[in-house]
């Protein structure tokens, strides 16, 4: 994926959007960060983003959301803390990640037909909804909203899976739905009482 280089203007920046970041678990040094790019350099997976880690963190504490929000970068952070570890100002790049994912989630910014925040998003309402995921009904349902085409070559494969007992068909859920709904609802209200 080719890095972005445009200008960005004053216009474009949300300045509420910036005092979140500085908000969320991670984000609390993200003003320190003196964008020497040693969270980029120890990326694996710099170079096929769009938005280096280093681009990233500093769009994101001045406020870009809609590009912050909207890039391929945060879904193809894997997590390995390496930027986390370098960082020299003990800026926590990760679960400034992880915090960006949830908000483009929440807020229906990702990009439309890339499969990993479908899939991130598709899992987490099946988690919600059944309280355990069925991988077949959430395979079906990603490939639906991202490669519908792709869905029909895997017909074959899906069958053999099924007919051998490896792909069952019937949703699973656990027995008490409400009460795991009832914890999941005093999550979201204690993050939103902490915001
Ligand atoms: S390593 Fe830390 S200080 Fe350096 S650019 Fe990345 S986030 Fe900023
Ligand atoms: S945690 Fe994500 S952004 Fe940081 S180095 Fe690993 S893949 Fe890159």
């Amino acid at each position: 994926m080719a890095v972005k280089r445009m200008i960005k203007y004053e216009v474009e920046r949300d300045p509420q959007f910036a005092g979140w970041v500085a908000g969320v678990i991670g984000g609390e040094r993200v003003r320190n960060c003196i964008q020497c790019g040693l969270c980029s350099a120890s990326c694996p997976l710099s170079p096929y983003m769009d938005y280096t880690p280093r681009r990233l963190i500093h769009m994101a504490r001045e406020g870009f959301k809609r590009d912050v929000l909207g890039s391929f970068t945060i879904w193809l952070c894997t997590s390995c803390y390496s930027c986390t570890v370098e960082c020299p100002r003990r800026i926590r790049v990760t679960d400034v990640m992880y915090a960006l994912k949830r908000r483009a989630i929440e807020d229906g910014v990702y990009p439309k037909r890339f499969p990993i925040p479908v899939l991130a998003s598709e899992f987490g309402a099946m988690i919600r909804r059944k309280g355990r995921v069925t991988e077949s009904w959430l395979i079906l349902r990603v490939f639906l909203k991202t490669a519908i085409i792709r869905l029909l070559g895997m017909s074959k494969l899906g069958s053999k899976l099924f007919f051998s007992g490896r792909m069952g068909l019937v949703p699973e859920s656990i027995r008490d739905r409400k009460q795991l709904q009832t914890l999941l609802d005093a999550v979201e209200t204690h993050k939103e009482v902490a915001a």
